[in-house]
């Protein structure tokens, strides 16, 4: 057997959910919404299943969900993006950012990607034959510098990744250090694959800005969106790549044989989805906020105060100052003694070195986030030790 997947461990995710219902802990680890998603999203894609194409659509996605693509992202990010050429439909952001790496990486290229870094991509990389640089990032603002990038980029460097905004830590990064990129990878003919799955979930009035939208960056650069995040339907992989016409042309190669093709009855949905109004995000926005401040507040009546969160489900806390340095150990107690889940950051992290953080999922009801709340208030003065 392969190696690399012969020696992992069951994904964090995995882990935590599993310990969260074996203990009848609330679950808020792994990052998935409470509450049952739009209405009418939803019922689009029951009414596709049952009056309409249930074979294989187009390998690269329903011509209208492409469409939608380009149209979606002109009109919230002010995108030109030719829907014909340049994007392409996937099974969810998971396999376009497998199918990105297996078709710009050749073995031995340099991947330059920053820690924490979402779970899936270095085993990805490292199965394509790439070999990873990382750019350590760090509480509380999780901040990278021109100095960090120019250590980390060589003539080697193939694929810069970014995760922007950025899961777990929150941080959202804006033109300046996507220009920070741009620069450090002049000349080089490094590709920059953003992975932007939580571009709607941006809090403060903040805007995305993605990588598309940096002029250096435009023809070398690959875009991964998820309708799975855009609409609070996490289990609905329907995943976007957009990119310049002859990047794309290989990433449909990679594509064709991971999947082929995505269900027809859920693109038809996210096809009507992205087309509603603003309205609809800024309130998405807004109700999550209020749940993130909601969390926050609770944390800190705890004990436990988080770190700014800019964008995402996800809320931090740094237990350093608390004394307590094992990340891992302490979900585990959390889990068993105060009867709620959370991720330790050190899982995003390819040696452990950060293992203070952990992270809690604030896009739940507020029932959900209450009673949580309840338990660590019960349990902190049991468990700050
Ligand atoms: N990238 C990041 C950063 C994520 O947080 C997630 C899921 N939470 C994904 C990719 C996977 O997206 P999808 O479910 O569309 O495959
Ligand atoms: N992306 C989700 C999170 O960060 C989990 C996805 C998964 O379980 N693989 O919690």
């Amino acid at each position: 057997m392969n190696s690399l997947f012969a020696g992992l461990t069951v994904s964090i995710f995995e882990e935590m959910s599993a310990l969260a219902r074996q203990h009848q802990a609330i679950n808020l680890g792994q990052g998935f919404p409470d509450d049952p998603g739009p209405e009418d999203v939803r019922r689009k894609a029951a009414d596709a299943v049952m009056t309409g194409w249930n074979q294989y659509p187009p390998m690269l996605g329903l011509p209208e969900l492409r469409e939608a693509v380009a149209r979606h992202y002109r009109t919230h990010q002010g995108l030109e993006i030719d829907a014909s050429s340049e994007v392409m439909i996937t099974s969810g952001a998971t396999e376009a950012l497998a199918g990105a790496l297996l078709a710009l990486i050749e073995p031995g290229d340099e991947v330059v990607l920053f820690e924490p870094a979402y779970d899936a991509y270095l085993p990805l990389i490292r199965r394509a034959g790439g070999v990873p640089r990382f750019v350590k990032l760090a509480p509380p603002d999780w901040r990278f510098t021109a100095a960090q990038l120019a250590a980390a980029i060589t003539p080697r460097t193939r694929v810069v990744l970014l995760n922007n905004p950025q899961n777990p830590s929150g941080a959202v990064y804006g033109p300046a250090e996507l220009q920070l990129i741009a620069d450090a990878t002049a000349g080089t003919g490094a590709i920059v694959v953003a992975d932007e799955v939580w571009e709607h979930v941006i809090f403060d009035d903040r805007p995305h800005t993605s990588v598309l939208a940096i002029p250096d960056l435009r023809r070398r650069c690959v875009k991964i969106g998820s309708a799975g995040k855009i609409f609070c339907l996490t289990g609905w992989k329907v995943g976007f790549v957009v990119a310049a016409p002859e990047i794309l042309k290989v990433l449909a190669k990679a594509h064709q044989y991971i999947t082929f093709t995505t269900p027809p009855n859920l693109q038809a949905a996210v096809a009507y989805g992205l087309d509603k109004p603003a309205s609809h995000f800024d309130a998405m926005r807004a109700d999550l906020q209020m749940r993130r401040d909601r969390l926050a507040a609770g944390l800190t009546a705890a004990g436990f105060a988080a770190l700014p969160a800019e964008g995402t489900y996800f809320l931090n806390v740094d237990l350093a100052p608390l004394g307590l340095t094992d990340d891992t150990a302490f979900c585990r107690r959390l889990v068993t003694e105060a009867g709620v889940a959370a991720i330790p950051v050190s899982a995003f992290y390819a040696d452990a070195s950060m293992r203070s953080v952990i992270r809690f999922c604030f896009a739940k009801v507020d029932a959900t986030l209450d009673g949580a709340v309840a338990r660590l208030v019960d349990a902190a003065p049991r468990l700050a030790r």
